[in-house]
């Protein structure tokens, strides 16, 4: 990046509020300080340590690391273990098989408490079941559920035989399903006949279906779970129900160990950008990571803690901290099948309230809705149980920060407010990244809103300059992970190439991420957006990101997206997409209010060109921004792929709006 963009990144930044842990929740918290000075003193055997002491390993490795082939990566060479063993039976033998492991909830109300003790037995019935129909270890396994228990029994019970799962998101349309099907050439899909949404029994198995009626697929069997109870068709020789199999199934099952470095799972990322990446994921390296920063990021005390991530099973965070790292460290937790507004709005906050749930973790998109339809539904939930509070998926706006530490942060139950709220710790991390990789420590970390800041302990990120120069605090440029770390991704399943061009070529020795980021004056660090986001306006480079906080501190906006469109003055021109708060929208001037005011927060250059005001934003699953879809609308194009859209009608919405 030039000079003269760090030199405008600079002027962008002007959040400057800290908070400090509170002495109290530092004395308490699990990582300490320390635990920066030993990963730093000695990077791989501050990771050989944490192996050591978090898994149960059947095998002990012999080599921390073999990068000679890199950029594929081994972890805890020579290692074995099980992965499922060390989520469920381990927790059983030395005595905690009552505890709960998931609290699960339905959205008709309907509830399961699941212990230990009960998950393991499930879990075993499942992989006895599993291998009766025929799957070995490094067989395919899709997984197409809704979140219910039996999508966290599927994904251990593979784990536990050493097949391999394939979770997509249950959203999904046929044709994703069937080409990550074959993709993966999967001998077994796991479905149910649908799941409760907004009140509502929603179909899946129909999709399995319409995914397997073209002949030339892999698959022997559909194992069916019943949700809902809705009619559904019925293959003869490929369905058979999950209480048929899995139900009847015997209760003792003995985990085998594998390799370290045997495939957990495929993943496809969220496709924000462009067509979705097989991600692939191993077994020691990855539960590693994904349980240290669990219990590290998140404080967790597992004797005590209600931990609840909202994440759909279908994307990795859904993955690492809802089916793994949860439960390989033995905590608790809540799993929420329906929508955030069924049978109301405040149903999460009645959630947290219900189940005392003491760590939450969350999507900033998650954040602004609830910032939308106001605090006062929260506010009339008693939510002290609430110790910390996570963030994930996309740069969180300085405002939605504040507002999350606020609302949920800050409630102290019956109406008060809490003189030392929750730390709040904004997560950065990819698909194939596995585990966090940049977050704060809730108990050391000075945090700021906004910012995902340090690098947890033994990862090694950096801010980059075009040429690869780490650069200055204060600047701008490319994030970029210098080492190799235990949850890396292995490859790109069945395309080694596109791993090395996609992530290793930009520079050497490097994983470059794709995202932008800059460091402030301390050294912390900020994400800016997709780097193929960036826009150039008449020779300035601006960030989405640094716009849409702009635009999101203005108190009649709840939600903004900003993309660069083609203009012949300014090469690149701003235009914001933006949703407004319900009171505000009659307003005539809010367009030029808007503007004014993004001139103001950032600088002239900054003012957006056009601002669209509309309903909905086109949103991902995991629920980020598609700012392509967007930039076809200001480019006047259209029939973008929106195939990863979690609400495939919001693009029709979006040019309604616009034609009024
Ligand atoms: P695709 O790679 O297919 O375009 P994706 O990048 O959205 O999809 P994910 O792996 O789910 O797929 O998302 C990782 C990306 O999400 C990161 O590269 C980053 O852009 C964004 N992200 C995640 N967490 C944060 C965070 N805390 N702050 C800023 N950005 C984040
Ligand atoms: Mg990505």
């Amino acid at each position: 990046m030039s000079e003269k963009a760090s030199a405008t990144l600079d002027n962008l930044m002007t959040e400057n509020r800290k908070f400090a842990p509170s002495p109290e929740f530092a004395a308490q918290a699990v990582a300490k300080a320390d635990k920066y000075e030993a990963a730093a003193a000695d990077r791989l055997g501050y990771w050989a340590d944490q192996a050591r002491s978090t898994l149960t390993w059947d095998k002990d490795f012999t080599e921390t690391l073999d990068f000679s082939d890199a950029p594929f990566a081994k972890w805890f060479v020579g290692g074995e273990l099980n992965a499922a063993y060390n989520a469920l039976d381990r927790h059983v033998e030395r005595g905690i098989g009552d505890r709960v492991a998931i609290h699960f909830e339905g959205e008709p109300g309907d509830q399961q408490t699941i212990t230990y003790a009960e998950l393991t037995e499930r879990v075993k019935q499942a992989a006895n079941a599993f291998e009766g129909l025929g799957v070995k270890k490094g067989d395919r396994v899709a997984v197409y559920l809704p979140m219910i228990p039996e999508a966290v029994v599927t994904m251990l019970a593979c784990a536990r035989i050493g097949a391999i799962h394939s979770v997509v998101f249950g959203g999904f349309s046929a044709e994703a399903l069937r080409s990550r099907i074959d993709d993966a050439e999967a001998k077994l899909v796991v479905t149910s006949d649908g799941t409760w949404r907004r009140g509502k029994a929603s179909s899946l198995k129909d999709a399995v279906d319409a995914s397997l009626e073209k002949p030339g697929h892999t698959v022997e069997n559909v194992v069916v779970v019943q949700r809902t109870g809705q009619d559904i068709v019925w293959n003869e020789g490929l369905d058979r129900w999950w209480s048929d199999v899995v139900d009847v199934a015997s209760k003792e099952h003995t985990a085998v160990p594998h390799d370290s470095e045997h495939p957990l799972f495929i993943l496809y990322t969220s496709g924000t950008t462009g067509k979705p990446k097989g991600i692939l994921h191993t077994t020691g390296g990855y539960l590693v990571q994904t349980a240290v920063t669990h219990r590290d990021t998140f404080d967790i005390h597992p004797e005590s803690d209600v931990y609840w991530c909202t994440a759909d099973i279908g994307w990795i965070t859904g993955h690492s901290y809802v089916t793994y790292a949860p439960l390989v460290n033995g905590s608790t937790q809540l799993m929420y099948e329906g929508t955030p507004d069924t049978p109301g709005r405040d149903r999460w906050a009645s959630l947290v309230e219900k189940y005392g749930v003491t760590v939450m973790y969350t999507a900033p998109t998650a954040i602004r809705t609830m910032m939308k339809w106001g605090r006062e539904l929260v506010d009339a939930h008693d939510l002290s149980s609430i110790r910390v509070l996570g963030s994930v998926g996309e740069p969180i706006n300085p405002e939605a920060w504040m507002w999350y530490r606020d609302v949920f942060g800050s409630n102290a139950g019956g109406g008060k407010r809490r003189e030392n709220p929750a730390p709040i710790v904004d997560t950065w991390w990819q698909t194939e990244t596995g585990a966090h990789m940049i977050a704060p420590l809730p108990g050391v970390t000075e945090t700021k809103p906004g910012s995902a800041q340090v690098p947890v302990p033994g990862i090694t990120v950096d801010v980059v300059d075009e040429t690869g120069q780490s650069v200055g605090n204060g600047q701008g440029g490319l994030l970029v992970i210098r080492d190799p770390w235990p949850s890396m991704a292995r490859t790109i399943w069945k395309d080694p190439e596109r791993f090395k061009d996609t992530y290793w070529s930009r520079f050497d020795g490097m994983y470059f991420a794709g995202d932008g980021a800059k460091k402030d004056d301390d050294g912390d660090i900020w994400l800016l957006g997709r780097v193929d986001d960036v826009m150039n306006v008449s020779g300035h480079r601006l960030s989405t990101t640094e716009i849409e906080s702009a635009l999101v501190s203005h108190p009649a906006v709840a939600e903004a997206a900003v993309v660069g469109a083609a203009d012949e003055t300014t090469g690149e021109a701003v235009v914001a997409f933006v949703i407004l708060r319900g009171e505000e929208a009659a307003k005539d001037t809010i367009v030029e209010e808007l503007r004014a005011h993004v001139g103001k927060e950032i600088g002239p250059i900054a003012k957006p060109r056009t601002i669209l005001v509309v309903p909905e934003l086109p949103k991902t699953r995991s629920g980020k921004i598609v700012r392509r879809l967007l930039k076809d609308i200001a480019e006047g194009r259209t029939g973008g792929d929106a195939s990863t859209l979690a609400d495939q009608s919001v693009m029709q919405q979006i040019t309604e709006a616009l034609k009024k």
